[in-house]
Formats: C-alpha cells, sequence, structure tokens
C-alpha cells in the first residue's frame, strides 16, 4: 500500500530492513526461523512495493539487492562460486504466473517456441558441489551467492550422493540438501526421549546438520540431496545457480531437461516423479494446483514449485537480473486457511444500498497478515456455510482485501457430544448462536427489501451508508478524481449536514472547512480548487462518477463516444429507448436496462436539478470525425511512437478507422514504433503491411 508521506514510507522502510535482516541472519546463519515463511515473504513484498514506489529509498544492501545474508563470521572456510549462485523472484499464484509469460514475451516474442521445465521447490538449504575428473573434490552453501561456506566433509556424509563418476568430468552440481520428513520425525521423538527442545521444522534441522563443524555429527542426521541443476566445465559462460545441460554429442549445453536426465544417468537423485517437461504455461498452472493438493504426501517438505525455460539459447537471451535469473521462477504456494471463531456479525451498506453480513473474528494470522474481519457475502451463503455467532471457522485469502470464510469447523461439536462434562456443553452452546437477518437498515432504519440473494435499503436518497459510499465513489480516481476528499472528511461533512449528495460539494464554502477536524488553511484551499478543477473532466468520468449499475470506466466511454452530454443521453435512453446506443459494440440490453433504471430514479431527478442549478456541462474533448480516410480499415499499433498510443487510436477513429490490440489476417496495417516486439513478427508472418510513424502520418496529409 502506498504510504502517506515520504516520511511515512522512510520510516517503514528502515523498520522491513532491519526486521527482514534480522531474521534472515537467523533463518540462514543461527539455522531458526522466528516468523513463518509467509511472515518473512509478506514482509519482503511490502519492502518490495515500497521500494517501486520510493526508489530514493532503495540502499546498495538493500535485502532485496543481495542473495541469502551477508557472508558472516563463521569457522568454515570460504569458497568463491564459479556460478553465482542466485535466487529466484516469487510468483504468488496463476495471475503472477501468467504476469511471468508475458514478460518472457516481451523479451523473446510470443511466437518463439520454448518449453517450461517443471520441478519442485524443496525446503532445504541449497549446495553447489565440484566434481574434477568425476570425482568429488569441494561442496559449498550459497552464502551471499558469490562466496560460500566450504562444508565438503559434510556432504561426503550423504549416502545417496555419487563421490566418483566415470564419465562426469569438470562439472558442477547444484541441489538442495534437507532431511527427510520422516528422519525429522525420528530425531525429535529422540530429543524428547533425552528430555531435549524439539526442533522446529526440517529445513533448520538440515542446514543446522549440514554446518557442524564435526561431520560425525552431520552424518547421524541421514541428510539428503535432490539435484537440479548442472554446469558442465564449458559453460562457465552461462551466469546461472541451478540450470543447463550437455548435449551428448559435442558437450554443449541445450535444454535443461536433458540435465536432469543426464544427472539422473550419472547417478544423482533428481526429483524424477515431480519434475515435468511442460508445453504450454497452462500445463505448469495445472501442475502447480496440483502440487499445492498433494504437498503433504511427499516424505519432504516442499515450498513451492519451481518453472524454469527448459532452452539454454533462451535462458541465455533472458538473462540475470542482479538476483535472479529472469527465465525461472518460484511458484509459492496460496496460503493456507487459518482456524479461528466468529465473534459477531456488523452489516456494511454498499454504494447500492445492498447489505453485506461481515464477520469479526478471533485475530489470526493468515499468509503473512492478521486478520480479523471476512466477509459472509450474503444470507443465502450463511445458510450454506451453516454458520453462527461463536463458530470456528476456516478463513481463507482469495486476492480480495478482505478474507472469506470457507467452511465451519464441526469437530469440536463432535467432541462436545462425547463430552461428559454437562458444564462444558452448556457454555459452549451458550457461545454459538443463529446470525440474524436484519430487517431494518443498521444505518438509516428503512425496512430492507429482498432483492434476488441479496437485502438491500430501498432508501437511496435519504441513507447516510449510501449518500458516503456514492460520494467516495463519485471523489476517486477513475471517477472525477478530487483528492484531499477521505472518507472521513466525507463522513463529518454528512454529518454536519453540508452535503447530501455529490453534487453539494461544489456548493461547499471555505468558513464551512476551516472548522473541520483534521482541515487547515492549505488543506481547505487545495481542496476546493481540487473540487472546481473536477467541473472540467471529461464527459465519460462523470458518467462513471454516477455510479450507474454495469456502468463502469470503460463503459463509461464507450457511452461518451456516442453521446457525449447529459441531456441527449437521458433523451437516447427514455425516448429514443437506447436504439443508438445498441448499436455500440459491447453494450447490450443489460446495460440499458440499467442506465433506464438510473434515468428514472430518485437520484436522477436531485442530479439532474443541481446540475443545471450549478451550470455544469461535462463535455467529451472528442471532435467530430475529421475524415474517412481510414474507412474500412483496422490498425494495430506497437513499439514506442511519438506521442501516446491513445493519441494515435484517436486519430486513427477520428478519420473513420479502428484499432485492435492484436495482429490478424484482417489488420489492414501495423503501425509501428521502436522497439517492437512480437506483433510485428507476426505482421511479418502474415504479410500485413507495416507503416513507420512518417508513413502514417503522410497518409493523412
Ligand atoms: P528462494 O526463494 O530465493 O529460492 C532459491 C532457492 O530455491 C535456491 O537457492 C535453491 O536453494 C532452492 N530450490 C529448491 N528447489 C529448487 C529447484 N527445483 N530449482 C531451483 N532452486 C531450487 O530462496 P532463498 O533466497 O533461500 O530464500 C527465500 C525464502 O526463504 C523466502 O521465501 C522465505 O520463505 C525463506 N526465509 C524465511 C525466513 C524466516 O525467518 N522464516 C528468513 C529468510 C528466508
Amino acid at each position: 500500500m502506498l504510504k502517506e508521506t515520504y516520511k511515512e514510507a522512510e520510516d517503514r522502510y528502515q523498520d522491513l530492513q532491519i526486521k527482514l535482516k534480522h531474521w534472515s541472519h537467523q533463518y540462514y546463519i543461527e539455522n531458526n526461523s522466528e516468523v513463518a515463511d509467509a511472515v518473512y515473504d509478506a514482509h519482503l513484498q511490502e519492502l518490495i512495493a515500497l521500494e517501486l514506489a520510493y526508489p530514493d529509498l532503495v540502499e546498495a544492501d538493500s535485502i532485496t539487492q543481495t542473495v541469502g545474508t551477508g557472508v558472516y563470521k563463521t569457522s568454515f572456510n570460504k569458497t568463491a562460486h564459479a556460478i553465482p549462485m542466485m535466487s529466484l523472484a516469487n510468483a504468488f499464484g496463476e495471475q503472477d504466473i501468467r504476469a511471468w509469460e508475458e514478460r518472457i514475451n516481451r523479451i523473446i516474442g510470443a511466437e518463439t517456441p520454448r518449453t517450461y521445465v517443471f520441478e519442485l521447490k524443496i525446503d532445504g538449504l541449497s549446495i553447489s558441489i565440484d566434481y574434477k575428473n568425476g570425482r568429488l573434490y569441494r561442496a559449498a552453501t550459497r552464502g551471499d551467492g558469490r562466496i560460500g561456506e566450504d562444508v565438503t566433509p559434510n556432504i561426503f556424509t550423504i549416502k545417496s550422493l555419487p563421490k566418483d563418476v566415470q564419465g562426469l568430468g569438470d562439472c558442477t552440481v547444484r541441489g538442495e540438501v534437507y532431511l527427510p520428513k520422516a528422519e525429522f520425525i525420528k530425531v525429535n521423538e529422540a530429543r524428547a526421549n533425552q528430555g531435549l527442545d524439539l526442533y522446529a521444522n526440517p529445513r533448520n534441522t538440515a542446514s543446522g546438520a549440514l554446518r557442524q563443524l564435526d561431520p560425525k555429527i552431520t552424518a547421524e542426521r541421514n541428510l539428503d540431496l535432490i539435484c537440479y541443476g548442472l554446469h558442465l566445465a564449458e559453460d562457465t559462460g552461462a551466469e546461472v545457480s541451478d540450470n543447463s545441460t550437455a548435449d551428448s554429442d559435442d558437450n554443449k549445453v541445450l535444454t535443461h531437461w536433458h540435465a536432469l536426465k543426464q544427472l539422473e544417468d550419472w547417478g544423482f537423485h533428481v526429483n524424477k516423479d515431480a519434475n515435468h517437461l511442460c508445453t504450454s504455461i497452462e500445463e505448469v498452472i495445472s501442475l502447480y494446483h496440483e502440487w499445492q493438493e498433494k504437498k503433504d504426501s511427499l516424505d519432504l517438505e516442499i515450498d513451492g514449485a519451481v518453472v524454469k525455460i527448459n532452452e539454454t539459447h533462451l535462458q541465455k537471451t533472458l538473462g540475470v537480473t542482479s538476483k535472479f535469473p529472469r527465465w525461472a521462477m518460484a511458484l509459492k504456494f496460496t496460503a493456507e486457511e487459518a482456524v479461528t471463531k466468529v465473534i459477531s456479525v456488523d452489516y456494511e451498506v454498499g454504494r447500492t444500498g445492498i447489505i453485506t453480513p461481515v464477520a469479526n473474528l478471533e485475530p489470526v494470522l493468515l499468509a503473512g497478515t492478521t486478520v480479523k474481519r471476512a466477509t459472509l457475502h450474503n444470507f443465502d451463503q450463511i445458510a450454506r456455510l451453516g454458520v453462527g455467532l461463536g463458530d470456528k471457522v476456516s478463513v481463507r485469502k482469495a486476492g480480495e482485501i478482505i478474507p472469506d470464510i470457507v467452511s465451519v469447523i464441526r469437530d469440536d461439536e463432535s467432541n462436545l457430544m462425547d463430552s461428559t462434562s454437562a458444564d462444558c456443553q452448556i457454555s459452549e452452546n451458550a457461545m454459538r448462536s443463529q446470525i440474524h437477518k436484519p430487517s431494518k437498515c443498521p444505518v438509516c432504519d428503512s425496512i430492507l427489501e429482498q432483492e434476488d440473494v441479496a437485502l438491500r435499503c430501498p432508501n437511496i436518497v435519504g441513507c447516510a451508508a449510501q449518500i458516503q459510499r456514492r460520494i467516495e465513489h463519485w471523489v476517486s480516481r477513475n471517477a472525477l478524481d478530487i483528492s484531499g476528499l477521505g472518507p472521513s472528511i466525507i463522513e463529518q461533512l454528512l454529518e454536519v449536514k453540508l452535503i447530501f449528495n455529490p453534487l453539494d460539494l461544489y456548493r461547499l464554502r471555505y468558513e464551512q472547512l476551516i472548522d473541520l477536524e483534521r482541515m487547515a488553511d492549505k488543506s481547505v484551499n487545495n481542496l476546493l480548487v481540487a473540487i472546481q478543477a473536477s467541473r472540467e473532466k471529461a464527459f465519460h468520468r462523470f458518467l462513471h462518477a454516477l455510479g450507474i449499475k454495469h456502468v463502469g470506466f470503460n463503459v463509461a466511454q464507450l457511452i461518451a463516444s456516442l453521446i457525449p452530454n447529459l441531456s441527449e443521453l437521458e433523451h437516447e435512453v427514455l425516448v429514443n429507448n437506447g436504439q443508438e446506443l445498441l448499436k455500440l459494440d459491447g453494450l447490450g440490453e443489460k446495460i440499458l436496462a440499467s442506465l433506464i433504471q438510473f434515468f428514472q430514479s430518485e437520484i436522477y431527478v436531485q442530479i439532474k436539478k443541481d446540475y443545471y442549478e450549478l451550470g455544469f456541462n461535462f463535455t467529451e474533448i472528442t471532435q467530430r470525425k475529421l475524415s474517412d480516410r481510414f474507412s474500412g480499415m483496422t490498425f494495430v499499433i506497437t513499439g514506442t511512437l511519438s506521442e501516446s498510443r491513445s493519441y494515435f487510436e484517436k486519430l486513427i477513429k477520428d478519420n473513420g478507422g479502428k484499432t485492435s490490440s492484436s495482429v490478424s489476417k484482417s489488420t489492414s496495417y501495423l503501425l509501428c514504433g521502436d522497439e517492437a516486439g512480437s506483433k510485428l513478427e507476426k505482421a511479418n508472418s502474415l504479410g500485413v503491411k507495416v507503416l513507420a510513424e512518417d508513413e502514417f502520418r503522410r497518409m493523412l496529409e
């Protein structure tokens, strides 16, 4: 989230750096996780977002710029990695995976054939093992990616690792050292018997075991290793940590998949049941979901999956950043659900009067944040879940800000039945009660109406909550974009009855605003300027600001492209029954019905009166059609041109042409600027005529 002020952002930035560096040190050096990985990841994501929003803040030693942790003083000898051991960028769901593919396409072109290798992300610690003439001679931890700790004697204790391989020659094998779950349980059972503290998780136990100065202790742990990367001595040009391969004919690196096969043939333990060669990103996504479901069935801990571009020449084209290869991505599994209890339910009134039940929960940590509220959507959903107050529930974050309740946990109910304590039953039962369906609006007391599955407050004009939401929408960025008018100021203005609808904002005066909380001379003046400036915005923004059902920003733009004027639009909708509007591509009966309802509503009557009284005249900056020069022609625009893309789109439309976002056989011209990518390739392959900007301008002369 963008911080309010630079100072706030700076403070939070320092706070995050200190926390993350401390947790990293604990994790990598002390083999101790003070917080769950999801908490660490959430803080890191917040830091990344801050660095994007405030690039000035980025420090050279920021945790986002470094791999692992610094090279700390330890008793191990230090050793430099000939090929750096990098980190991996993270994707947290389908959307991120697709975005990664798009980024790749921008570099190599969408049409370039490629395959993907899907692997599991083993939750252990990475190791780089050098072989000379087929013999293991040195093994090192990742350290800071360039310099690691020499743990050769300890690596020798891993039984499954081949130490002398015929035909291997000089190479570096990369993999993950881990402790199988069964071993972890055994170790902890033994510790419990000896009255010792239990280890927290297999990853930290493995790290602790590998980084023992006495290899005999390491040997007791039965560590294992899964290999996922091979670098032949000839291939040191590839700046990658965990990939590349050899072609049997000329000993050249061709694909990662063959490297895995080669490692397997040499006797290395690769995760062959889970590794997949995929021909599309959809296949990768489906494997990602599949493994999210069955990850607990494995005898080792995984913290996600890894996807890698298979072809080495494409990996080289994609290259690396200072921290990650661009051709690989860690696919983190979405946060698991968390269990908590429903304390109470609030009823929130939306902009259109719809009542949403929102559960207040006992605070619980989920995906790195503390969750206190979850939406119950509507009363059908409450009935479907069978949820009541005091119930134990499972909550899940599904991308929205406010999480969902997905199920009610009934296990304590069965325990209750088995319980012999009558007191216990009474007290637990007393805590449970049904979530009642309100009959009146919690804000204005109007009798609620049922509308499909939703409950609605019909007091459109008078309900303070609806008015508040409407005004919040009116001033929002994509609508009339009035900055300095946050929810708390709107609430105050409503409370002191200075405003009743959005147009009242335009009647506000300095002396009315200066007395409000948190308002001073400068903020009042700025606000008054912003309110007046919003009168000059384009008609489509005003139309969007009206909050008509189904008329979002894009539909508003579409309508405004045909009818950029309020009175004409009213006439078209109410008198002409939308005959012209329905001719617009993308505008159907549903939107028209909603427009009719709006123009017949009490809200519109009120807005219309104020609109003319206050002398408004929102209009579009669109012009009449300049010519029919491009009539019947479809243009696709690509690359960097001297003006924005929308400028050229408008020129094309003003001259009777159409634009499209993708090149096909029916494209008339590709208007092509600098650094054009896959669209240019496609146009060439389809024989579509390509126009440079100069040629295009000449067509307009
Ligand atoms: P990463 O997420 O950047 O991933 C890169 C590592 O993945 C590689 O070095 C390799 O060791 C490993 N890996 C496993 N399977 C692989 C495969 N099939 N192919 C390629 N690589 C594979 O790893 P990182 O930089 O070590 O650590 C970041 C993660 O560590 C964080 O996401 C966080 O969850 C965890 N962490 C937790 C804490 C904490 O306090 N809980 C602190 C620091 C880091």
